[in-house]
């Protein structure tokens, strides 16, 4: 069977224009495709040799895209030859097969999240209401699994972060901070736990991950060879594995450069040997 190629996308695959990083003069920018439209205005983009190795990926069929995102949320992002056959949303809470949610995956999951940890109203209950802190500007639901607030870290002391984190963490919840959003997700609720059902359900004996953020963690650890971006959460707490590798490049062209490196790795399935970071 052929491998898995599963892979994050907000800061991996796909970037928001404060997120790209681009080194070098405005006339030696990459060309970038628009991958995200929201509200009528572009929002995410990704180089288009990153769009033209995911059309390679996603023709044959390896290509599973792995997102923190909600269904929602997910559907707004456009890549190459969508409907891909599988993808993971809302932190492994939903499988999408073709599109459409896999109702056996949501009740297995709700059955498994049951009394492995606090409920969404407990941890809910920990994070101020916005009005009340000056950090907290929203707080959002994502399928009813997991919530995340926008904040201003300027006015977030990382005390209180890690207050709020160590109160989560005792409740068997994960914290995981990217740019304007504070995710607060059940530890049990994984990428890595969907992309073994997938694995299972498809008879691939093979996974290459790529991810950027604490949420990715579990799914590099468990794939089989894994390259994360040089900057987001990972990269700032200095994450190193074995079997991981870290790009060269940083922002959108660690996009393109993890694209290119799934792609090899698909080519010539052979564990490449790690490069430090
Ligand atoms: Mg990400």
């Amino acid at each position: 069977m052929p491998a898995i190629v599963a892979s994050d996308l907000d800061r991996t695959l796909i970037y928001s224009a404060g997120a790209l990083m681009l080194d070098g003069t405005d006339a030696e920018a990459p060309l970038l495709t628009v991958a995200e439209v929201y509200n009528g205005a572009p929002l995410s983009y990704l180089t288009r040799d990153a769009e033209d190795g995911l059309e390679r990926l996603a023709e044959r069929g390896v290509f599973v895209p792995v997102t923190t995102r909600t269904v929602a949320q997910y559907r707004r992002v456009r890549l190459p030859r969508a409907p891909h056959d599988w993808a993971v949303t809302t932190n492994g809470g939903v499988i999408l097969h073709r599109g459409e949610p896999d109702a056996d995956w949501t009740a297995t999951v709700a059955a498994r999240l049951e009394h492995a940890c606090a409920p969404l109203a407990e941890i809910e209950a920990l994070v101020p209401r916005p009005g009340d802190h000056p950090a907290f500007l929203r707080l959002n639901h994502a399928e009813e699994l997991f919530v995340y607030a926008i904040i201003d870290r300027a006015n977030l002391p990382a005390d209180e972060l890690s207050a709020l984190t160590d109160a989560c963490e005792a409740r068997g919840w994960t914290v995981s901070l990217q740019g304007r959003k504070l995710y607060l997700v059940p530890s049990p609720l994984t990428k890595s736990a969907a992309i073994a059902e997938i694995a299972a359900r498809t008879g691939a004996d093979r996974v290459v991950a790529a991810g950027d953020s604490l949420l990715d963690l579990d799914l590099l650890r468990y794939a089989d060879a894994a390259i994360r971006p040089a900057h987001g959460e990972l990269h700032d707490a200095g994450i190193t594995l074995p079997h991981l590798e870290v790009t060269a490049a940083r922002g959108v062209m660690a996009g393109q450069e993890i694209v290119e490196r799934l792609v090899a790795a698909v080519d010539a399935p052979v564990v490449a040997a790690p490069v430090a970071p």
